[in-house]
């Protein structure tokens, strides 16, 4: 069959004829219908430090946001059927370690990522765990159910745990319009927030226009705000701040922002991975302010998913949803793809499985 495979420890990737998976027995054989890149997917591409020290297997076949077909299924498998049509959550977990035996199997230990430490989607068969398959509704455009993965991350950042669900009618800042960034503010919209502030690192005008069309009430340009950024959305929300920051950019001064917006008591989600360790004024920003503070990290398996599959459901939120893939283009073109999301020219870029 056709991959794209990293080949060798260096700059971008080759398409090439690999042999088909084999499942195992508690796997199942996934034909590609679409599938997404991500940030991930970029920096291997580019193979910057992080996919450097990360990537342990070379030659592996990348991508992990998928939608496609069962068209197969190991002997042990129960819940899954050939035909079924299905997503991938990406993180396969050991259901043995302390963290699976403790509900918190988004983090396992011996975690391992599809794409990253296995083979991955950007083939036309990818071999998947039973579990780790989530069916799809047959009529989902197959676009819509690879980006479910990403939009996981922007729920479980909105609502990171039970209980937490105290969205409506609170202000909120989303630092970093990229696409999780994007999607979070239209699960804000959806969820009810009052005041929606987004907050992006240049003058883009592709995101910041997308980020309107998400629901945000104001867009501010960091680059342009400067100094006057945290003050614009404090005075905007009376004097207080918000009650919610979710940074989605990693960039270190979006991190300090995202504390100094917050109202004392609020909540802050940190989602953006940063390049490198960061000084933070603990006491300013967390002790003194009473800040909760929740670090995210995949999706809970499967809290989440039935959280997205929820918001799909509504053909409004759907449609919304869908204007963040920017482009749809075929997989032969994927070297196009990343040039597009590195000049930050797309959102989401969908590679259609044409070799
Ligand atoms: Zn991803
Ligand atoms: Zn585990």
């Amino acid at each position: 069959m056709n991959a794209v495979v990293k080949e060798r420890r260096e700059v971008g990737a080759k398409i090439t004829k690999v042999s088909l998976p084999k499942i195992k027995d508690h796997e199942v054989l996934v034909e590609v219908e679409a599938a997404s890149i991500c940030g991930t997917d970029v920096h291997i591409w580019d193979w910057n430090e992080w996919a450097q020290k990360r990537i342990k297997r070379i030659p592996i076949i990348f991508g992990h946001e998928v939608a496609g077909k069962v068209i197969e299924i190991g002997t042990n498998v129960t819940n899954v059927q050939v035909g079924d049509k299905v997503s991938a959550e990406t993180h396969i977990a050991d259901n043995a370690c302390y963290q699976c035996k403790t509900n918190r199997k988004h983090v396992c230990k011996n975690m391992e990522i599809l794409g990253v430490d296995r083979d991955g989607v950007f083939a036309e068969q990818f071999a998947l765990p039973e579990e780790n398959a989530w069916k799809n509704d047959h009529h989902l455009d197959p676009s819509i159910a690879s980006i479910q993965e990403p939009l996981g991350n922007a729920v479980q950042s909105v609502l990171p745990k039970e209980h937490i669900e105290d969205i409506a009618g609170k202000n909120v800042a989303v630092l970093g319009t990229g696409p999780i960034g994007l999607m979070t503010i239209a699960v804000l919209r959806e969820l009810g927030a009052a005041r929606i502030f987004a907050t992006a690192g240049g003058l883009n005008k592709v995101r910041m226009d997308l980020a309107r069309k998400m629901g945000a009430d104001m867009v501010l340009s960091a680059r342009e705000e400067g100094e006057r950024l945290v003050k614009t959305i404090i005075d905007a929300t009376d004097g207080n701040g918000v009650d919610v920051a979710l940074e989605m950019s990693g960039d270190p001064s979006a991190v300090r922002q995202a504390f100094e917006l917050l109202t004392p008591g609020g909540r802050v989600s940190l989602l953006g991975i940063l390049d490198k360790p960061m000084e933070l004024d603990l006491n300013a920003s967390m002790i003194f302010k009473s800040a909760n503070v929740f670090g995210i990290t995949g999706r809970r398996m499967f809290e989440t998913w039935y959280q997205v599959r929820g918001l799909l459901a509504k053909p409004s939120f759907r449609e919304k949803i869908s204007a963040i893939v920017t482009h749809r283009i075929p997989i032969r073109d994927i070297s196009r793809g990343m040039d597009l999301i590195n000049s930050k020219q797309a959102a989401k870029v969908v590679l259609d499985p044409t070799w």
